[in-house]
């Protein structure tokens, strides 16, 4: 059995350790204790090398949204790797999976918005984003347009360019990031740093910060913006009702376009096929990954608005491109996760009965005692723990303690939920049902309680 599926536990662990450097990871520490095995999954649930159950609360890492285990998904994959397992889409060559894709997007991304770009994940679609606004601005003759602006606690990918663009201080830390021409605001977390302001008037400040940064970096500078709807990897924020509007308002009034990450939210996390749109939020840009093939295969891409892909189309040779940009096995698994999704009216359940509810159920946790305030969009949700409700205090153990003891509760109990600091976050397959709700919310109480 070369797949070692086979294998006792600790053998996993010791081969792991051996010769397994894991991303996001402190080594030292994980080979002392060893990685815990996710051996199959169905649906929502996992299953480990020891036999237990695992409700997966995060959809993997929130790409998951069709379930675990499709068979169609697979005979998608195994038709198109015997038809055409390979072939690139440089040097004037194409292939029918990546032209039904990029017809199906087009269909389904809002309105203007019909030409597609593609990677092998988010990180990459972001760097060609870098390298695309300012290639835009050279061919409409503004070379001087090159600053992108981006937020602070923000997740961009983990690329040099990802990473740039992205605002967390533990990854700029480390390998001389930012590359140049990036540029930082802050984020719209209320309840860690709005104060004593209102959610309203503290997302029309931070907003309002983007003009301030235009203003001081002058708008000949400024190549675009580049934001997630909602924060994801910084601990699910969702920013309040003001926030997005007057950033809207400010990008339509400078000359500069609006790059929406949503390689989260994108394909119904948020009970809408992209959180713009049920937002109010007109991109240039998006970009996509994760629920684009549910996991099944890697695959990202940007998809552009008609002016920006016209523009680009219209200045000379775009040189970049990656050997997967369209791969066919990941455009074939794409679009039959996208039929799936279409034909079971996920979106529409997310939307109408299953967001809701999650929304009802995840909103009692909030009487918890270690709870301070629950936030949810869709099927993303997020809860701060505190000490002192009243004062939004953070705990005085070190950073993130508290979150860690409680996500190895949840672990023990059987749900992935992950952490962020003190914030407990989940994204779970879009196919949750409500009786798998029913599960998950019990399952985290009960890792609150031991936490406390
Ligand atoms: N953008 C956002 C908003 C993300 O959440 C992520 C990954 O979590 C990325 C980009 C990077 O995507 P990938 O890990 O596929 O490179």
């Amino acid at each position: 059995n070369v797949l070692r599926n086979h294998l006792p536990t600790a053998d996993l662990q010791r081969l792991d350790a051996a010769h397994h450097m894991h991303p996001f990871s402190d080594g030292d520490e994980l080979n002392a204790k060893g990685a815990r095995v996710i051996t199959s999954a169905k649906g929502v649930m996992l299953t480990d090398s020891d036999g237990a159950e695992m409700l997966d609360g995060m959809a993997g890492l929130w790409c998951c949204n069709m379930g675990h285990g499709r068979r169609e998904m697979a005979d998608a994959a195994h038709a198109q790797m015997l038809q055409l397992s390979y072939y690139n889409t440089f040097f004037q060559t194409s292939h029918p999976p990546v032209i039904a894709l990029s017809e199906k997007l087009a269909e389904l991304a809002p309105e203007g918005m019909n030409h597609v770009f593609y990677a092998s994940g988010g990180s990459e679609a972001n760097d060609t984003n870098i390298r695309l606004v300012r290639h835009y601005w050279a061919a409409k003759g503004k070379p001087g347009k090159k600053v992108i602006i981006a937020r602070k606690n923000g997740y961009h990918g983990s690329t040099m360019g990802g990473a740039s663009l992205g605002g967390m201080s533990a990854m700029h830390a480390q390998g001389g990031l930012p590359i140049p021409d990036i540029a930082h605001i802050d984020q719209p977390y209320w309840w860690g740093e709005g104060g004593d302001m209102t959610p309203e008037e503290f997302g029309l400040a931070r907003a309002r910060q983007l003009e301030e940064k235009i203003a001081e970096l002058g708008e000949d500078r400024i190549a675009a913006f580049i934001a997630e709807p909602v924060q994801g990897a910084g601990g699910v924020i969702v920013p309040p009702e003001t926030y997005w509007p007057e950033i809207q308002r400010i990008c339509d009034a400078h000359e500069i376009l609006l790059i929406v990450d949503e390689v989260i939210t994108g394909f119904g996390r948020t009970g809408t096929m992209f959180a713009s749109e049920g937002m109010g939020i007109r991109p240039d840009i998006i970009t996509v990954a994760k629920g684009l093939s549910s996991g099944y295969a890697p695959i990202g891409g940007s998809i552009l608005s008609d002016e920006v892909a016209e523009t680009i189309n219209a200045g000379g040779d775009f040189n970049h491109g990656y050997t997967y940009s369209g791969h066919p096995v990941s455009c074939a698994v794409a679009l039959e996760n996208l039929r799936l999704m279409v034909e079971e009216k996920v979106v529409e359940t997310v939307a109408a009965d299953t967001g809701p509810y999650l929304a009802e159920q995840w909103g009692t946790l909030a009487d918890h005692p270690l709870v301070g305030q629950v936030e949810i969009k869709g099927m993303m949700a997020g809860l701060v723990m505190t000490p002192d409700k009243a004062s939004r205090a953070a705990f005085s153990t070190p950073a993130g303690y508290v979150g860690l003891k409680c996500r190895e509760h949840c672990f023990a109990g059987g749900l992935v939920m992950r952490h962020v600091g003190d914030r407990m976050i989940i994204s779970p397959p879009l196919v949750i049902t409500r009786s798998e709700i029913d599960l998950l919310i019990t399952r985290a109480r009960a890792a609150l309680d031991a936490t406390l």
